[in-house]
């Protein structure tokens, strides 16, 4: 669904901010597994965080209806390529929500009954202060620290061993504390100690200081610059960010050294673990005044804590208890109100996005919203401000959220005079346009806009479509302005055109050498060889996206068939093909009749050897059809199931509808499966999958061959 047809979060009423947060929590589930488990995201970044960002603002406006399995919620670090894979020996679970007080009340109730204990029976809790990071499982193997990994999905994470070696906090090796405090916290074979890395506000202020001084782009919180940071490839730069460690948890461990929470935590901090502060509590009064305290005093943290943990003390009774789906049942974050500062609004700046659209920014008086500074934040359209009445020189309530751009909740005072948005492209001057039905201002320079142009080849060789190493914002903005770089067939033509423009050959221009000037020529050589889905995707046509790129591809095959198709009356033939709408389909069909954007094309085409797309099986019995994959499966990986089922001429989707023609129910598959019998779509198990695509593709061999 494209941003312009969604509901403005101002708009949604109760019932459509429910449904709202269910689909968004479903969409981003599942491209979180098309990035993280499966190296193959379906969707833009960008497009991805906007996803996220409706989500945490409809989040905002309804704190209410957050889902227990909110996506906000969510930490999944991205698998990266380079890290090994390390299954959990016991999953790493999420956390339950508790919002107020009747929540924390129905947790303790729950509890109780579960447990079969008087109504009043006291139950021991102990209470942490839920730090704002990300986990990390730590394996001790008597004593000595042998691998450390991410949470990932919660059952796979990635191996960031020698990255976690480099934080201060994580002993690499620990030993029996014979007596006084934590006595008995004998050495045990096998501990995994699980705790939260994070990074301070002061190291945060001075990873960002580093970062622009580098002309890097700047973390948008504390908690994704320990994930970055935690995550780079060379263990060198995580040593160089100031990263901390609390251990909270455990996961495999041989034997325990106590018999409560609180207790295993004492033993853990005489092992030289740092553990934080926490008080045990007796009902919810006590948990109440406890989590009240904290929240007070949360700004005065050197770090971001965003709720507190409650955890059943005794041990015996966690067991009992168990977890259901994602989360124990003996556990439950008692959130924080989001963090609010009043500020003013200094002037309201509009950028220029890759496909022209116009986004309103507030440009704030720098405030301390909960330990960092804020200094903008984005009005998303023209509707927004009207509505907000955000003037210049009002007085505003912005809050923070997780790791969401700063909002503006409310105005406090007003402001001037209302804000008249642009009728002309701040960029380049061409005429902004707001279609009828639509929230968003365009400019309509097309790629004349130097704005759009510079967005436009920064998409063009970004990850997913050419991505061309060493060809990044920074140079492709330099190349742009020196007039060397204008349409993406210049960068084919680099060498010639810097030579043609007067310049200095690029070894010598500041920040370049020989190597690296060779380096980058090696790679745009590389990429003239490129599969037809991605340069469509490249071509950052409105809604056309990585999707839509391989749609056409699958549907056309070779340039040549994909260019006739692009004729001006073929819009029926484009709106055929299965997944494609509208405007998608008019998207492409505008682009191709711009005679500009023609040309344009036509100059970069002449440069690439665009590769085919291999026809798939037409013998194959799911050639053509839509599969949806759900529940776990036993004998492969997903990824290698959606591969093969892709190799075999179908299309895998995550959402089951009236569409699908078969699913594939691995095991404990729940809502898809059940929609999947609701609507009497085939349904087969993994075996049966397994069976079926041995065959067809023992089938498509001895055809080939
Ligand atoms: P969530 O993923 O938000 O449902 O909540 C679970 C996450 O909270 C864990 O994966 C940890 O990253 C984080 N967390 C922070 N402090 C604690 C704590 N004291 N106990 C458990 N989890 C914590």
């Amino acid at each position: 669904m494209s941003q312009a047809d969604l509901i403005p979060v101002a708009d949604l009423g109760q019932a459509e901010a429910t449904a709202e947060l269910a689909r968004l929590a479903f969409e981003i589930r599942f491209h979180d597994a098309a990035y993280y488990q499966n190296d193959d995201p379906a969707i833009s970044d960008a497009d991805y965080d906007q996803l996220r960002l409706r989500n945490a603002e409809i989040e905002a406006r309804f704190p209410d209806l957050k889902r227990a399995d909110s996506p906000s919620e969510r930490l999944g670090a991205p698998i990266a390529d380079g890290f090994k894979k390390v299954r959990h020996s016991r999953p790493m679970l999420s956390l339950g929500n508790a919002f107020n007080e009747e929540d924390v009340t129905d947790f303790l109730v729950g509890i109780a009954r579960f447990l079969k204990l008087e109504s009043d029976a006291p139950i021991a809790i102990v209470a942490e202060p839920k730090i704002d990071g990300l986990s990390a499982a730590l394996r001790y193997e008597n004593g000595i620290f042998v691998q450390g990994a991410t949470r990932g999905d919660g059952e796979v994470g990635e191996d960031i061993t020698a990255n976690l070696r480099t934080i201060d906090d994580i002993p690499h090796t620990f030993a029996d504390t014979g007596a006084g405090v934590g006595a008995g916290a004998k050495v045990v074979e096998v501990i995994e100690v699980r705790g939260e890395v994070f990074m301070s506000h002061a190291a945060f202020a001075e990873l960002n200081r580093q970062q622009v001084a580098a002309d890097k782009p700047e973390y948008a919180n504390p908690r994704n610059a320990a994930a970055g940071s935690l995550r780079q490839l060379d263990p060198a730069i995580t040593a160089s960010r100031q990263l901390s460690f609390r251990a909270y948890a455990w996961g495999e461990v041989t034997a325990l050294p106590a018999g409560t929470h609180s207790g295993v935590l004492a033993a853990m901090a005489a092992w030289g673990f740092k553990v934080q502060a926490h008080a045990i509590c007796e009902s919810v009064a006590e948990m109440m005044a406890y989590h009240g305290e904290m929240e007070a005093g949360r700004s005065e943290r050197p770090y971001d804590i965003d709720g507190i943990v409650y955890k059943v003390d005794r041990l015996d009774w966690q067991d009992r208890l168990g977890a259901a789906s994602r989360s124990p049942r003996w556990a439950i974050a008692h959130k924080f109100a989001a963090e609010q500062a009043q500020t003013i609004v200094e002037g309201i700046d509009i950028q220029v996005g890759r496909t022209g659209k116009l986004t309103p920014v507030a440009r704030l008086k720098p405030v301390t919203v909960g330990g960092v500074v804020v200094s903008n934040a984005t009005l998303h359209n023209e509707d927004y401000i009207v509505e907000k009445s955000i003037r210049v020189g009002a007085t505003v309530l912005v809050q923070r959220a997780g790791d969401v751009i700063p909002q503006v909740v409310e105005v406090v005072k007003p402001g001037q005079a209302p804000f008249t948005f642009p009728t002309s492209c701040p960029a380049c001057g061409a005429a902004a346009v707001r279609d009828e039905g639509e929230v968003d201002w365009r400019c309509s320079g097309g790629l004349t806009c130097g704005a759009q142009a510079v967005e436009r080849l920064r998409h063009f060789v970004s990850r997913n479509a050419f991505d061309i190493d060493g060809l990044g914002e920074k140079q492709i903005s330099a190349f742009f302005q020196a007039g060397v770089v204008e349409a993406p067939g210049h960068i084919f033509q680099l060498q010639a055109r810097i030579a043609e423009k007067n310049h200095a050959p690029l070894r010598d221009w500041e920040g370049w050498g020989e190597t690296s000037a060779d380096n980058l020529f090696a790679a745009i050589k590389e990429k003239r060889a490129i599969p037809l889905d991605r340069l469509i995707f490249a071509l950052g046509i409105r809604h056309v996206g990585q999707g839509n790129g391989k749609l056409l591809a699958r549907r056309y095959e070779t340039l040549a068939d994909f260019e006739a198709a692009l004729a001006p009356d073929n819009l029926q033939q484009l709106l055929d093909i299965d997944g494609v709408g509208e405007k998608v389909a008019r998207g492409l069909l505008d682009f191709f009749a711009d005679a500009h954007n023609k040309s344009i094309w036509d100059e970069l085409v002449g440069e690439l050897q665009v590769q085919d797309i291999e026809r798939a099986a037409t013998t194959s019995p799911v050639a053509g059809q839509t599969l949806v994959f759900t529940g776990t499966l036993e004998q492969t990986s997903r990824a290698e199931a959606k591969a093969r089922a892709e190799a075999l001429g179908a299309k895998v989707s995550g959402s089951v509808s009236a569409k699908t023609d078969m699913v594939i129910a691995g095991a404990a598959a729940g809502s898809k499966l059940k929609k999947a019998q609701a609507l009497g779509v085939k349904v087969i198990d993994e075996a049966a999958w397994l069976e079926l695509s041995a065959i067809q593709a023992a089938n498509m061999e001895e055809e080939t061959s």
